[in-house]
């Protein structure tokens, strides 16, 4: 049967535009079919920008000490200059994207797409039907917000970067990645704020002292946590959103944002009528090679559930590339990723937290916690943290888990030597590189603890 194209992938974000441009390099006709921008998420309102505004908000810290170091600094921050240079830097990306699309052939159609069958796709304000031997779905997740009165007066992270104006104060519900990013940015670019989190402790999942690490790191930077509490509702007043909570306590804020977790974008997709099987989470089900319950259907990144992270979805569209055109079935390890939180103090984490290793057998934990260089000068009190977890006696690395100053940059590097099964004996080789905070991995001594028995010891 004829088709008018190899593959059609829907959404051009990370793991879709991977997927395009290497399976058109395998010499299949491609077409990506995108209703917004082309980047995705990540490019656009995501990992970059925020990475951006990460940045700017730091030099509060650095203007601080660089007091310290005989510099004398009258600074002031100017929002919309930021924005601009954000928006200057993701449009030249998205070009970057396309034309990186365009050189192996891929026909990007700027349209929205729905799934008409296992081989259609129908172009939603164009109205053309098409059909492909293979379909993609890399539509990526949404903000999720939670269902209260007057939630429309909140904004997400989609609309954050983009306020017209820096707000007095802002309050942001939830205690994942993006909360805590997003209190970051605000709180160093001088705003109040507040974080409002259900639970009783900041990145539910995390290595418990990266969670008590950062979250006084965050207060010490001003943002004040409020635990165990939830919004109710939201009304406007005046210029304000004034938030009230499952405690009956009300308060106004400049801005009150929701950052409680994505969802899969599916709505509108035809997928459940094209006959592809959902999760009981509302992602697209598929196997280990990005299969659906239909054949000729495909999915990859957010919309499946699986890690909601960038890298993994380009690493899914790059190995359904592999698999389905150059006849090399990859499957992605889902396993041992490293992943980073670029809040004040940055955290960076890969494999196993203490509670996990301490079900999985005997383990030793070593810990360092130390003024990192940079601030000795000044009267910051401020503590960086190691945290090794290994098999006992020396064994194999199962965890690592590092919250200050380059947290994220050393854990991609020591992820390599985790990923390879390095033993405590092989980070004891290595020869120290001085004065680094990295140098703390290969000279721990002898454990700070252990669990034997899945007690402590
Ligand atoms: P997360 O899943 O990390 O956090 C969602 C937070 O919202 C949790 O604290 C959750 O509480 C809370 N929450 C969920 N539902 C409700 C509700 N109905 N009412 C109140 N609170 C609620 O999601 P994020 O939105 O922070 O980020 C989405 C994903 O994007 C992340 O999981 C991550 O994979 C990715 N990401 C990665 C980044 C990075 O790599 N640096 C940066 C930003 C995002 P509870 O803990 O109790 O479930």
């Amino acid at each position: 049967m004829d088709f008018d194209y190899d593959l059609i992938v829907i959404g051009a974000g990370s793991g879709g535009v991977r997927a395009a441009r290497m399976a058109a390099t395998y010499g299949a006709k491609v077409a990506i079919v995108e209703e917004f921008r082309v980047g995705g998420t990540c490019v656009i309102r995501g990992c970059v920008p925020k990475k951006l505004y990460v940045y700017a908000a730091r030099f509060r810290d650095q203007f601080d000490i660089a007091q310290s170091f005989g510099w004398h600094v009258d600074a002031s921050f100017d929002w919309p200059t930021l924005v601009a240079a954000k928006e200057k830097e993701i449009t030249r990306l998205e070009h970057a994207y396309a034309s990186n699309l365009e050189k192996p052939g891929v026909e990007i159609i700027r349209d929205r797409a729905e799934v008409t069958g296992p081989n259609g796709v129908r172009l939603v304000r164009d109205g053309r039907e098409l059909s492909a031997k293979y379909i993609l779905v890399a539509t990526g997740a949404r903000p999720f917000v939670p269902d209260i009165p007057g939630a429309e007066l909140g904004i997400t992270s989609n609309e954050a970067f983009d306020l017209p104006r820096l707000p007095h104060s802002i309050l942001i519900e939830g205690g994942g990645y993006i909360a805590v990013e997003f209190a970051t940015i605000f709180a160093g670019l001088g705003v109040n704020t507040t974080i409002i989190y259900r639970g009783d402790c900041i990145l539910r999942g995390f290595d418990e002292d990266m969670r008590r690490g950062l979250e006084a790191g965050l207060t010490e930077r001003g943002v004040r946590i409020i635990y165990q509490t939830t919004i109710k509702s939201l009304a406007k007043t005046g210029d304000d959103v004034t938030a009230t909570f499952s405690d009956g306590v009300s308060a106004p804020y400049g801005v009150v944002m929701f950052a409680t977790g994505r969802r899969p974008n599916i709505d509108g997709l035809g997928l459940e009528s094209a006959g592809v099987k959902l999760t009981e989470h509302g992602s697209v089900a598929v196997d280990e090679y990005s299969q659906t319950s239909v054949p000729s259907i495909y999915a990859v990144g957010d919309v499946t559930g699986r890690a909601q992270l960038t890298p993994v979805a380009i690493r899914e569209g790059w190995y359904f590339a592999e698999t389905v055109f150059n006849d090399n079935p990859l499957k992605v390890d889902h396993s041992l990723i490293p992943t980073a939180v670029f809040a004040e103090p940055e955290i960076g984490t890969v494999g196993l937290t203490e509670a996990e290793a301490a079900t999985h057998g005997d383990v030793d934990v070593y810990v360092s916690r130390f003024r990192p260089m940079q601030n000795t000068l000044s009267d910051r009190t401020e503590r960086m943290i190691m945290k090794l977890i290994t098999e006992k006696d020396e064994g194999k690395v199962l965890g690592v888990h590092l919250l200050g100053p380059g947290a994220a940059e050393m854990i991609q590097l020591v992820g390599v030597a985790v990923s390879m099964g390095a033993t405590k004996v092989d980070l004891d080789r290595t020869i120290a590189l001085h004065p680094s905070a990295a140098e703390e991995l290969v000279t721990f001594k002898s454990p700070s603890y252990s669990y034997r028995d899945c007690k402590r010891v």
